[in-house]
């Protein structure tokens, strides 16, 4: 049984750090397990923002967040990581030279060493309670938005006040037949340019407006909105309701592992260890020491490079932290001439 055999290290968190500690550890020569609690890879960058530029990651000037998401697979791919998805990992238990890892579906994963790479912790959607919410989700009713492209031609509502819910509003109508964007309040919580920029736009923007009810048969087909002013309420045709309310993050039961925390954060040294030993931690959750949390991929994929430099010191009290380069440790092509 797979979960039975024993690896060098487990990652837990296949976002872009863990996804990175997988392609280091890999190149170290670790046996090498990812845990991811979605059913898919990529943390905050394929959950929240998928479709968005990111500027600053050093070698790519501009690229798509689920562009730099399939690089960073193909990075770690390299060394054939196991990858385990839709299990979140929940408690972890010391045997003599190991920890057995388990996770909510029951399963258990053996170890030598651990990685936590969990972000901002497992994010769960806010929603509305209101009839047809739950009974229409993927049938038309969306948390956040993947792929604009499935929007192409259909009338879609956008509630909610926040960057997201302009910035998707804002990216759909040139895609949309018509976006409706409904907002309880008058104010935003959204860069005020975007906001302008909304006005602007053909987005029709409903002020005081909130969500009553979403009606259908197998798929949306209305949603019936309302003023909370005046309650006088309006049916509108659409296909799709994106409700962009914002998200929960925790570390969950993690936060019972009894490591030294600063506030929200684990406390790691410079070499990426936490108080546990054996347990190495590194990305958004992190506080290092003498530096606090910094929530940036170029600081995380240079803590993922030392955290499994540091796992493979620990296995091996011979091996260094630095490792080499991988100019020179991945084995060269074979010259094809
Ligand atoms: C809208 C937005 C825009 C951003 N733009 C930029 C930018 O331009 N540049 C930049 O550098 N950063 C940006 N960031 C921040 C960047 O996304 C984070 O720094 C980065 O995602 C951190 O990576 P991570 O791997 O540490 O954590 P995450 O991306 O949060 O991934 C952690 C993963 O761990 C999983 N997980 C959590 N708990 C468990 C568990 N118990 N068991 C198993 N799996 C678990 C989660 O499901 C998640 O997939 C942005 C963030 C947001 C929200």
């Amino acid at each position: 049984m797979q979960g039975k055999d024993l690896y060098d290290v487990t990652i837990i968190g296949g976002g872009p750090v863990g996804l990175f500690a997988a392609f280091y550890a890999g190149l170290r020569e670790l046996k090498t397990k990812v845990i991811e609690a979605l059913p898919q890879l990529g943390g905050q960058l394929m959950a929240l923002y998928p479709e968005k530029p990111v500027y600053d990651v050093p070698g790519f000037p501009e690229v798509k967040a689920k562009d730099l998401v399939q690089a960073l697979i193909q990075q770690a791919e390299r060394y054939q990581p196991t990858i385990v998805l839709g299990q979140r990992v929940v408690s972890y238990e010391r045997k003599n030279d190991h920890f057995v890892l388990l996770t909510d579906t029951g399963e258990e994963h053996l170890t030598r060493a651990v990685i936590i790479a969990v972000g901002i912790g497992a994010f769960r959607f806010n929603t509305l309670d209101r009839p047809g919410v739950r009974e229409f989700e993927g049938k038309g009713v969306y948390y956040f938005v993947k792929d604009f492209e499935a929007f192409r031609g259909k009338k879609v509502l956008v509630v909610g006040g926040g960057d997201s819910a302009v910035d998707w509003a804002l990216h759909l109508h040139p895609v949309a037949e018509k976006v409706t964007l409904i907002h309880r309040r008058t104010g935003f919580r959204a860069y005020e340019k975007n906001v302008q920029q909304l006005f602007a736009s053909p987005v029709e923007v409903k002020l005081h407006y909130e969500l009553k009810e979403i009606r259908g048969e197998d798929q949306v087909q209305e949603a019936v909105i309302f003023q909370n002013q005046t309650m006088e309420e309006e049916t509108l045709p659409v296909d799709a309701v994106i409700l962009a309310l914002g998200f929960r993050a925790d570390l969950g039961p993690l936060a019972q592992w009894g490591f030294e925390m600063d506030g929200r954060y684990i406390k790691v040294n410079a070499r990426m260890e936490t108080s546990i030993p054996g347990i190495f931690a590194c990305g958004d959750i992190v506080s290092v020491e003498g530096l606090g949390n910094v929530k940036l991929m170029a600081t995380g994929f240079g803590q993922a490079a030392i955290a499994a430099g540091a796992v493979k010191s620990y296995l091996d009290p011979t091996a260094k932290i630095f490792g080499g380069h991988s100019s020179d440790l991945v084995p060269k092509k074979k010259d094809r001439s």
